[in-house]
């Protein structure tokens, strides 16, 4: 696993090297700098050479500035690094989710992939940037500090060296706490949402019910819990800075008191003393790093796992090596003895024979449930079958690439879904490259011209959730419109007008009619009237095709469909 984490670092190589090796000139001029104190007040000052005092001390200036402009470079390329590898995670699942098929979306939540995209890669960008890095110098310091410490006084050396595990406990012991603590406290957060939304939006009950008090009760006790927790929160954080303070007091104090003690032996000169008090100054920054990451490692890793869980997890339908790219089809399909299940529970197509000539219209009509949606979803191969073939112009669907035989299926279904954006990108997405002069010919074939021209800013006007609302209609229009650019010769009507009042209905259906001449058409119907002119009706029940011809044919048959109509034409 983590030989595929580093894989990553690999596009960005150069910005690692710089990087790294910025981070490491930092930690040894750091490293320098006690020395250098040490050499100043014990070798440079008892000779009260002036002249040279000041032109150390430009010298030590000018180490640090480049110090400075290093640890710029550290934070910054640091950080880049890290959102560089953050950047090419989240397109590299991004377009791993498009590549996914029907069953994926079927058994995903929205959610969970959302949750991967922001929580998840933000902890391993972090992970990204800190791990190695952190990691190295932390270690790279604390072991230079300790040689050089040795060298100047091992006894001395190994007292303070032998505080740093404490300190490390010590540190741990309050991140532990302190997430607990948070992770606490956004659990009652979360609550205390929770309780708005719910009891906002479900105002209108509250109120019929009078149960206004008893909401305000609830709440009180939801918030109560929150201020109790963020309490306990700041007060572990409190008891964290505190200890921590004191720590490092402690440990300069003890390498004050040892320090002086070999000082009166004469054992350590004064400026070897100041330079062990600076250098257990040092230790503390690595400290703290080897803490931090000892939380974020697992976060991230973790992050990492799920990330990879998603990623390796292959699309169910492929294109099979040697597929055919189809084009310009004439739109005859056969179904040859089809069976098909979403999991193992049930069949829901069992044996599906049906044969469907180029350029004709045939609707589907039975209960829901039977699996019409079902039929039309497999001709697009958005699931495969499980036994049999379905085929179009003679050819075995499975035999050609997805991204062709869809470019000649067009779907229509009763939820037209719009992106945010404009009138116009919305119909352009029927065909991605359509001129502005296409667009317009599509809106006008679909019967939206008058409505867009009546539209603020036309065709730019912009549709969703800060913008225009459409109506059920002016939705299906707009679906329609995309359907004459897209210029399918196969399309399927599933219910598209089933959730329009009668009157709409009407009207649009005009509009389906125009777009289903010249293509093979599959209308999936609810109400029996606007499928009168079909070339055929097929009755599909849980059992199969029950019934299969004409429409009055069927009226006149006393099956199933005679009953459907004068139950429907009753009703009216
Ligand atoms: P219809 O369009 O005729 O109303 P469907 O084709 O939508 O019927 O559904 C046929 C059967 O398949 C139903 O029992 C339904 O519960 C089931 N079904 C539909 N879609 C799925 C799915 N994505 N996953 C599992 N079962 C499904
Ligand atoms: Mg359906």
């Amino acid at each position: 696993m983590l030989k595929k984490f580093f894989s990553y670092y690999k596009p960005h190589k150069r910005l690692f090297i710089i990087d790294f090796s910025s981070a490491i000139a930092v930690a040894l001029l750091e490293l320098a700098f006690p020395m250098a104190v040490q050499w100043f007040i014990d070798q440079l000052l008892p000779s009260g050479d002036w002249g040279r005092i000041v032109t150390v001390s430009i010298l030590l200036f000018t180490v640090y500035l480049l110090s400075t402009f290093l640890q710029y470079v550290v934070s910054y390329l640091g950080h880049k690094l890290g959102i560089n590898i953050e950047t090419d995670m989240r397109q590299q699942l991004f377009n791993h989710v498009h590549r996914q098929s029907f069953r994926f979306f079927d058994n995903t939540k929205t959610g969970h992939v959302m949750s991967r995209i922001t929580n998840d890669l933000f902890d391993i960008g972090e992970l990204a940037h800190h791990g190695p890095e952190d990691a190295f110098i932390a270690v790279m310091t604390i072991v230079g500090a300790f040689l050089l410490m040795f060298s100047i006084n091992p006894e001395l050396a190994i007292i303070a060296i032998l505080m740093i595990p404490f300190l490390i406990l010590l540190v741990t012991f309050c991140n532990v706490k302190m997430n607990a603590a948070w992770q606490n406290m956004y659990g009652k957060i979360a609550d205390v949402n929770a309780r708005v939304e719910d009891s906002v939006s479900g105002a209108r009950v509250v109120k019929s019910f009078t149960n206004e008090n008893f909401e305000m009760a609830r709440f009180e006790t939801d918030n109560g819990n929150f201020r109790k927790a963020k309490l306990v929160a700041y007060n572990v954080m409190a008891w964290t800075h505190s200890s921590m303070y004191m720590m490092t007091r402690l440990v300069t104090l003890v390498v004050l008191v040892v320090g002086a003690w070999f000082t009166i032996k004469e054992k350590l000169s004064i400026g070897e003393m100041v330079s062990f008090i600076l250098f257990v100054n040092i230790l503390i920054k690595p400290v703290d790093k080897i803490s931090a990451l000892l939380e974020l490692y697992p976060k991230g890793m973790a992050g990492f796992r799920r990330f990879r869980d998603l990623i390796e997890q292959e699309p169910e339908i492929q294109d099979r090596p040697g597929a055919i790219a189809v084009s310009h089809l004439k739109g005859d399909i056969l179904f040859d003895d089809v069976h098909f299940r979403y999991d193992d529970n049930k069949d829901v197509l069992n044996g599906i024979n049906l044969s469907i000539k180029a350029g004709e219209t045939i609707a589907f009509v039975g209960p829901s449930g039977a699996g019409k949606t079902t039929i039309s979803s497999l001709i697009p191969r958005f699931y495969d079958v499980n036994e049999g073939a379905i085929s179009i112009d003679g050819i075995d669907i499975r035999n050609m690439t997805q991204q062709s035989l869809r470019s000649q299926i067009g779907i229509v279904q009763q939820d037209v879904f719009l992106f945010t954006g404009t009138v116009k990108e919305n119909i352009a997405y029927g065909k991605l490259d359509a001129t502005d002069e296409e667009v317009f010919e599509a809106a006008q074939k679909a019967h939206l011209e008058d409505f867009i021209a009546s539209l603020p800013d036309g065709y730019e006007t912009q549709i969703g959730e800060r913008g225009l609302k459409l109506s059920g209609g002016q939705k299906q229009r707009l679906a329609i419109a995309r359907m004459f650019l897209k210029n399918p010769p196969i399309l399927i009507l599933d219910e598209a007008t089933s959730a329009l009042d009668t009157e709409t209905e009407r009207i649009i259906q005009q509009s389906l009619n125009e777009l289903a001449e010249n293509r093979t058409t599959l209308v999936i119907a609810h109400r029996l009237a606007t499928i009168r002119d079909a070339d055929r009706v097929i009755v599909v029940t849980e059992e199969g095709i029950a019934e299969d011809g004409k429409y009055e044919e069927l009226v006149n048959k006393g099956g199933i469909f005679s009953r459907l109509h004068s139950i429907q034409f009753q009703e009216v």
